[in-house]
């Protein structure tokens, strides 16, 4: 991993910010170059990941049925659309990170997301919706209820790595 210090930050402007840069290699998709920027000053954290071959735009379809697909692997990419039907719609963008992970990391901040919309919300009925989507995601994350992932990535640069995992051109 390279890291370089003292870079400037570009929500801050300041020059506190620091670049890393690390390579792994991720089996059935290939080579990633993952990045990363934080900044000491303001705490701006942004990161992506590039794969080192070029890739063709994607959409990947995944159920989650069992326990064990939650070891699945995931690459997401800052340009990757997550669609997980009657629970979030994930858009990408400048402040959309990408990052490898597997089913449970992303759920986890799937939850995290979905617990903090509601901070501070007075209105029952939206909390109580939220409270709902984070008990079916409990139970996906025991193995007890069904979900499906849906990644779409223009740049081709995202993966669900699995057999079970369907492929189809996006
Ligand atoms: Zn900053």
């Amino acid at each position: 991993m390279s890291e370089i210090k003292g870079q400037h930050c570009p929500i801050c402007g300041g020059k506190k910010a620091t670049l890393r840069e690390e390579e792994v290699e991720i089996p059935h998709f290939g080579r990633v170059f993952v990045l990363s920027m934080d900044c000491s000053d303001c705490g701006y954290r942004k990161s992506d990941l590039e794969p080192a071959e070029k890739k063709e735009p994607c959409k990947f379809t995944f159920e989650v049925t069992s326990d064990e697909d939650l070891n699945v692997k995931i690459v997401k990419s800052g340009d990757a659309l997550v669609k997980i039907p009657h629970v979030i719609t994930m858009e990408p963008g400048p402040t959309s990170n990408g990052y490898i992970t597997n089913v449970e990391g992303l759920l986890e901040r799937v939850k995290k997301i979905v617990e903090s919309s509601v901070e501070g919300e007075e209105d029952k009925a939206v909390r109580k919706k939220a409270k709902n989507l984070v008990k079916k995601l409990n139970k996906v994350l025991v193995g007890r209820e069904k979900l499906k992932i849906i990644i779409e990535d223009q740049t081709g640069h995202s993966a669900i790595i699995s057999d079970k995992a369907v492929k189809s051109k996006l």
